[in-house]
């Protein structure tokens, strides 16, 4: 049928011109100070470190060859969530977002920010998420994955029960929260050994963050918390493909989640995936079976991935146009407000 409501099928431009207008929400930023600090950026090429430190007119001229019209920024993984020590997790998640927002005030037009939170102390989050939406602007938050505090062999999954009070805020703030991924501790690779580079983009992301969304899931955090957002990059990092087995077997008896509904539900009802990454039709359509056209959005994972080739991919992916323009613009648009 056809969406006659929808405001971008509506608009007076033809729909080539709407995919150059592309909004995009994980786009990757680091700040130079801490370069080598984060594993993701140590390796990289010269060419794709110049890309990631810059918020000028190199990566506005990338944007345009990409029919970027929005990127939405975020802070490279795992950012502050590997800074076990509280105080200075806290204090680089504000110098981070100062910093994004200084550079976006330069062209507003075409950057938004994701906020940096320093979940190592969850009140302290929830206050950096509240300055950041409310005096900063920003479209709400991007998380790299589990916390280390304290401890360096410490991982702290959002689920746990001292991260109530932080959703509780995310939610009243009703701006969504982007749980990207990042590598899982050396202590915890066994089944990459051999294998180590596994344990990264190429599989042990897609493992690690999955497993934290069916935590959040399990935990009853969206019974909860009905209204949170929660976004996953990397077309949902698996779980649309697996989520039936998952409540299949619970149905059958084999665990015994503390929410009340079936994981699939909050997949559909909680989450929105983003296309960053993962350039591959028969796993969009997938996705679109499973959760909705609804619920997806663009990105590309700028600067690991290629801009102009994830357009080329998308723009003549095998799905409807009616799909095409939401999941480019119109769903971003109504998710942020824009
Ligand atoms: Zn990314």
């Amino acid at each position: 049928m056809l969406q006659s409501s929808n405001s971008v099928l509506d608009s007076a431009k033809p729909s080539s011109e709407l995919l150059a207008d592309k909004i995009a929400l994980e786009e990757h930023f680091v700040l130079a100070e801490n370069i080598d600090a984060s594993y993701a950026v140590r390796d990289l090429p010269p060419e794709t470190r110049q890309r990631i430190l810059d918020l000028g007119s190199g990566r506005i001229a990338d944007m345009d060859r990409g029919g970027l019209d929005i990127c939405i920024l975020s802070l490279t993984a795992p950012g502050v969530q590997a800074i076990p020590q509280v105080k200075e997790a806290i204090a680089q998640a504000r110098r981070t977002n100062n910093y994004l927002a200084e550079n976006i005030a330069k062209n507003p037009k075409r950057l938004k920010g994701f906020a940096t939170l320093p979940l190592q102390d969850p009140e302290a989050a929830a206050q950096e998420l509240t300055r950041c939406v409310r005096d900063l602007g920003f479209c709400g938050a991007l998380v790299n994955g589990f916390s280390q505090v304290g401890d360096g062999d410490s991982a702290f999954y959002y689920d746990l029960p001292q991260y109530r009070p932080f959703w509780a805020t995310v939610q009243e703030l009703d701006v969504p929260f982007y749980l990207h991924p990042r590598d899982p501790l050396p202590t915890r690779q066994q089944c990459y050994e051999g294998y180590r580079w596994l344990a990264g983009s190429p599989w042990g992301f897609a493992v690690e963050t999955s497993i934290h969304a069916l935590r959040l899931m399990a935990s009853g955090l969206f019974d909860e918390y009905p209204k949170l957002k929660v976004i996953l990059g990397h077309l949902g990092e698996g779980l649309s493909f697996g989520i039936w087995r998952a409540d299949h077997r619970i149905s059958r008896g084999s665990g015994a989640p503390r929410a009340k509904l079936p994981m699939s539900h909050y997949l559909r009802e909680n989450f929105y995936v983003t296309t960053s990454g993962n350039f591959r039709t028969q796993a969009l359509t997938n996705v679109i079976l499973e959760i909705g056209a609804d619920r997806v959005l663009y990105s590309v994972d700028y600067p690991y991935e290629d801009a102009v080739e994830a357009k080329e991919w998308f723009d003549h992916a095998s799905i409807s146009e009616s799909d095409r323009l939401k999941i480019a613009r119109a769903n971003a648009q109504k998710l942020f407000h824009f």
